[in-house]
């Protein structure tokens, strides 16, 4: 497979460089080598992505709901049958092993154009009887759409994003994440495969200067930002100065709750998902385990000895659980907080350590008798550290729980269904989870409350955030003034 992209940028259809950009080095996070070279954006292939995207606008929000439906299930259908190239692909840019990437990545870009391909003619306004007169509503297309990504899930921020954005009648320029540059030049060759007219998505490369330069643009309707807080403040705060509309899937520090009632099997699998799944990488995940006081010790002994089974190294092996961090940077981070966990006298139950072999690996890790007041139970961490916390009581596990200024997501495991639902009504989160954790299906509203977002991605709800309702008053008697 050729890593190597044949330039850096996708633009109007085709493939742009400009190699007077700041360089891009791509590394694959498990052999610590480069793989790819690209090129920041240069302000002339910013200003070329946004013409081509408003001019490519004008004609796709022409295009009827249905005929839009059509390219993105073409999409989608060629995003199937490329499963494994894809696949392999997101592992080089990530790490993530490709037992994961096979059906967590392409796969779940593909649900969201076909999702958004199926509800593309059923975007519709409505009708508003007043008496013999009468309002209809028109559901329009924002304009000029951009995507900002982070770097864990790169093909699945691309099409969450590109999915409702072009089923509405918008273009898209993507900017990915410079660490996970890759994937999304796929998207957009696959969309122009699949019959998306030049210029209807591009991707352009860079650091944050680049974001920065395409949130601020005049030619700019709608920015929708997955990264961590700090930049989505700025962000926000930058899209607020043109009153733009945004979308903002931000970082969080979520809980996940076991009752003594729990099935100990199902909910250390739960935690398991929820903390070391693409190393810890995953913007929802319970990385506060608050376990009911009598069922601590089982729970701790049954996660240790499962951990002990997890198969760490190469990524590309479809027999590998556990691949490396993605970049050397977040190992480090990472490391920073389990110093800090021991530091705040935190029990390290296992890991703490980098396996014995190449690449960014830390093993995953897991800290008992962690108590509300420490670094490792209030900041996102972004890694493979689960902090494991004691409780007595459903309404001091809910107090604690909420306890944090994050809000994206929330899990509770017991046998007890009404306590179950009052857990879920009381979390303060966008996404909670029943006896499981970390699902993610396009069916779903998939989002943050408090600092950890603003809007919704997925679902029907997604369409409120990539169009606007314009109302048409139509008198049918006769218009009249009083003077
Ligand atoms: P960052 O916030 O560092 O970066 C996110 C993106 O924003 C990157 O493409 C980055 O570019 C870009 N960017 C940085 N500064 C600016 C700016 N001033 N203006 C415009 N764009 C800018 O996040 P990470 O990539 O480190 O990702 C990890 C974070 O993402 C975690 O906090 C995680 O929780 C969150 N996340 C949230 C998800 C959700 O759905 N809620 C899902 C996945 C992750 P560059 O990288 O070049 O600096």
């Amino acid at each position: 497979m050729n890593i190597q992209p044949i330039a850096s940028h996708y633009i109007d259809g085709a493939y742009v460089e400009d190699t007077a950009g700041d360089l891009i080095e791509v590394i694959y996070p498990y052999t610590g080598k480069v793989i790819a070279r690209l090129h920041a954006a240069t302000p002339a292939i910013v200003d070329q992505a946004l013409n081509a995207a408003k001019r490519a606008q004008k004609e796709w929000a022409g295009w009827t709901g249905t005929q839009r439906g059509r390219v993105l299930r073409r999409a989608a259908d060629i995003m199937r049958e490329r499963n494994h190239d894809l696949s392999v692909l997101e592992t080089y840019d990530t790490g993530k092993p490709y037992q994961e990437t096979s059906v967590a990545d392409a796969t779940s870009g593909a649900d969201a154009f076909e999702y958004f391909g199926g509800l593309a003619g059923s975007i519709t306004g409505e009708h508003i009887p007043l008496g013999e007169n009468f309002v209809y509503t028109r559901r329009e297309p924002l304009g000029v759409c951009v995507g900002i990504g982070a770097w864990n899930y790169p093909t699945q921020i691309a099409c969450w994003k590109g999915a409702p954005a072009l089923a509405c009648g918008n273009a898209l320029v993507f900017k990915p994440s410079e660490t996970t540059p890759l994937c999304a030049l796929k998207i957009a060759e696959i969309l122009t495969e699949a019959g998306a007219p030049a210029g209807l998505y591009n991707v352009v490369q860079g650091y944050g200067a680049v974001g920065a330069a395409l949130v601020t643009d005049p030619r700019v309707d709608k920015v929708s930002l997955t990264g961590s807080v700090a930049t989505g403040r700025k962000v926000y705060a930058a899209a607020a100065e043109g009153l733009r509309h945004v979308t903002m899937e931000l970082g969080g520090k979520s809980p996940l709750v076991i009752f003594d009632d729990a099935d100990l099997e199902a909910a250390v699998s739960g935690a398991i998902l929820g903390n070391f799944y693409s190393a810890g990488q995953v913007c929802s995940n319970g990385t506060r385990v608050f376990v009911q006081k009598g069922i601590k010790d089982a729970f701790l002994a049954r996660l240790t000895d499962r951990l002990q089974a997890v198969v760490m190294g190469d990524p590309q092996d479809p027999a590998t659980h556990y691949g490396p961090m993605v970049s050397a940077a977040q190992r480090d981070i990472v490391e920073g907080f389990i110093a800090k966990g021991q530091a705040e006298g935190a029990r390290l139950v296992t890991g703490g350590t980098r396996p014995d072999m190449a690449g960014f690996f830390l093993a995953p890790t897991v800290f008992a008798d962690v108590t509300d007041d420490m670094t490792i139970a209030r900041e996102e961490i972004f890694g493979p550290v689960m902090s494991v916390l004691d409780f007595d009581t459903e309404a001091e596990a809910l107090r604690r729980a909420n306890d944090t200024p994050y809000g994206l997501a929330a899990g509770v495991f017991t046998a007890d269904l009404a306590r179950a639902h009052r857990m879920a009504a009381g979390f303060q989160a966008g996404t909670c989870y029943i006896n499981t954790y970390n699902d993610a299906p396009v069916e779903a509203p998939f989002g943050g409350m408090k600092l950890s977002g603003v809007g919704r991605e997925n679902s029907k709800a997604a369409i409120d955030h990539y169009s606007q309702i314009k109302s048409v008053f139509v008198r049918m008697d006769r218009c009249e003034a009083p003077f």
